[in-house]
This record gives structure tokens, C-alpha cells and sequence, in this order.
């Protein structure tokens, strides 16, 4: 058998078999260290995969801690420490100081400090990014409770718009066109969001593989059916211009399209803060699944 006849998850469920841990499922885990509340979570970036060398080198070392970030502030928690493990051809220098340049700016950004790391020779670039988080209230993917409203940070969907703007390598791009593309290259965290999360959320993750597969995680850990309502997904008006050009249906790019670091997560519709970007856009009730306007869904970005 080979790990595409599993599937990414399929591999991960025999894997925390092996270990006989019930812990693992969530986008950090949570660990407690006296009066502290831990939140661990490991992210690696390959060269070809996640990214490719001509991107600016300062936007993957900042989107290496980013994403490390989103997973910490999704699940209620402050970021703290990060080692960072460089897998490296020989190549120029000034690729790698330029990397580090960017996570310096993400450290400043979140709060948070590079406090280690290692090297080693590799075929292949790639950086794993091993983030520690504290938080007063931890929050995961289990916990949504029937009656719950789904919410949403943001908007969704620029970043695979982004990703296939860059590919097609062209040479003149327009300003709403940038700006996607800047979504996908150089994701913010809502780091803005931790104290909402930590203080009214009942579940609550960042949205990485997509809307509609990462409801479905949150849907099978907390038990529970999810209800999205198409119409009330947020679009940028950036995506909309997108999606008239090249004549594309927004709500594939919002519920499918993956990397958008933006928060889903739950809690009753009277914690809804109006000052804040979330966007009420479904249900959780009694069930299981992942219904979009009524109708099953499926799908999401595959690693395998
Ligand atoms: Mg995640």
C-alpha cells in the first residue's frame, strides 16, 4: 500500500494509532506545564510544494511563521517561541539572510521570537517552522454546540486567486491583481482575533485546506452537522473583479480554494462583534456533515 491509496488523513489516523494518542486532531496540541496552557504546532514549507524559488525569499520566511500563527490564534492562543529548521541546497547566502529577514518581520509582527533552530544539506529548499503558544483559554475543533452560528474572519478565496495569477508568470499584472497575489504570498494571521477566540468561541480553527474541508474537520471532531449558506460567504472585491475577468464563480474560490489563513469558528449569534470583519455565514446543529446551501459537500486541498 502506498500513502496515496490513504490519503493524508488516513495516514495521520494510523500514525496516532501507533503513538495510541487520542490528543491528536486539532491544528495545535494542547498541552498543559503547571499553570501554563501550551499550545505546540509544526508547519514545513517545501520549495516546488508550498513554494517556488523565484518568490521573494522575505515573503516565505513571513508566510512560514504566519502559518504557523494562524494555527496558535485559531485555537485562542498568543504565540511565544518558534525554532526554525532549514533544509538547504548549497545556494547564495543572500537567499537565506533574505528569509530571515521576513520572519524577523513576522516576529515583530505577532510578538513572538525565533529562539533556536538547526541545518542541514538537502536536494530540495525547505523550512519547518516549530511554533509554542500560551494561551488563558485554549479553544479546538471539538466544542461546537448545536444552535452555535458559524462564523468567519475576512474573506475568502483571494488566495488561490493569487496563487493562479502568479502562475501564470506574467509580466504586467493589474493592482487588484497584486493584491491577490500579495494575499497569497504574504498571508497576515489574525493575530487580532485571539482574544475573541479565547473569550466567546466553542470551536474554532484557521481555514488552511479551504472552507468547505476545513468545516468538515470541525463538523467530524465536534460531532455536529454544519450548515453554509452560499450567499453570505465574503468576498473580496478584489475576487469579484477576479472572477469576472477571467469568468470564475466566486463561491468555488470561497469555499474551495485553500490558504486563506482567515479563522472559522463558532459560538452563539449574540457574541457577534460588529467592529470586527466575521461574517455569519452558516449554522451548527444536531448530525453530522457539511451541507452548503442544503446540499452535501466535499472537497478541499489534498496532500496526497
Ligand atoms: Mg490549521
Amino acid at each position: 500500500m502506498r500513502i496515496s491509496d490513504l490519503g493524508e488523513f488516513g495516514l495521520i489516523k494510523r500514525l496516532k494509532d501507533i503513538l495510541g494518542s487520542t490528543s491528536i486532531g486539532d491544528d495545535c496540541a494542547h498541552v498543559r506545564l503547571g499553570e501554563y496552557n501550551l499550545l505546540l504546532t509544526t508547519d514545513l514549507m517545501l520549495e516546488g510544494v508550498h513554494f517556488l524559488r523565484r518568490y521573494p525569499p522575505e515573503s516565505v520566511g513571513w508566510k512560514s511563521l504566519s502559518v504557523n500563527v494562524s494555527d496558535v490564534v485559531g485555537n485562542g492562543g498568543e504565540p511565544r517561541w518558534a525554532l526554525v529548521s532549514l533544509m538547504l541546497p548549497d545556494m547564495e547566502v543572500s537567499y537565506v539572510e533574505r528569509l530571515y529577514i521576513g520572519i524577523k518581520r513576522a516576529c515583530e509582527f505577532y510578538g513572538c521570537d525565533v529562539v533556536g533552530g538547526n541545518v542541514a544539506k538537502s536536494d530540495r529548499l525547505g523550512i519547518d517552522l516549530f511554533l509554542v503558544g500560551t494561551s488563558d483559554r485554549p479553544v479546538g475543533r471539538r466544542g461546537a454546540k448545536p444552535g452555535d452560528s458559524l462564523f468567519v474572519s475576512g474573506t475568502l478565496g483571494d488566495s488561490r486567486a493569487g496563487l493562479e495569477l502568479l502562475l501564470m508568470e506574467r509580466e504586467d499584472y493589474e493592482d487588484f491583481e497584486l493584491a491577490l497575489i500579495e494575499r497569497h504570498l504574504r498571508p497576515t494571521a489574525r493575530i487580532d482575533y485571539v482574544k475573541h477566540i479565547q473569550k466567546y468561541a466553542n470551536a474554532s480553527m484557521d481555514i488552511s485546506d479551504g472552507l468547505v474541508a476545513d468545516a468538515g474537520h470541525l463538523s467530524e471532531r465536534s460531532g455536529v452537522r454544519i450548515d453554509i449558506d452560499s450567499s453570505r460567504l465574503p468576498l473580496s472585491k478584489e475576487l469579484i473583479r477576479f472572477c469576472e475577468k477571467y469568468e470564475k464563480d466566486p463561491k468555488d474560490y470561497a469555499l474551495y480554494g485553500g490558504e486563506d489563513y482567515q479563522l472559522l469558528f463558532t459560538h452563539p449569534r449574540e457574541r457577534w462583534n460588529p467592529f470586527m470583519d466575521m461574517s455569519e455565514i452558516g449554522e451548527v446543529s444536531e448530525g453530522k456533515g457539511v451541507f452548503v446551501d442544503g446540499k452535501p459537500a466535499e472537497g478541499g486541498y489534498r496532500h496526497f
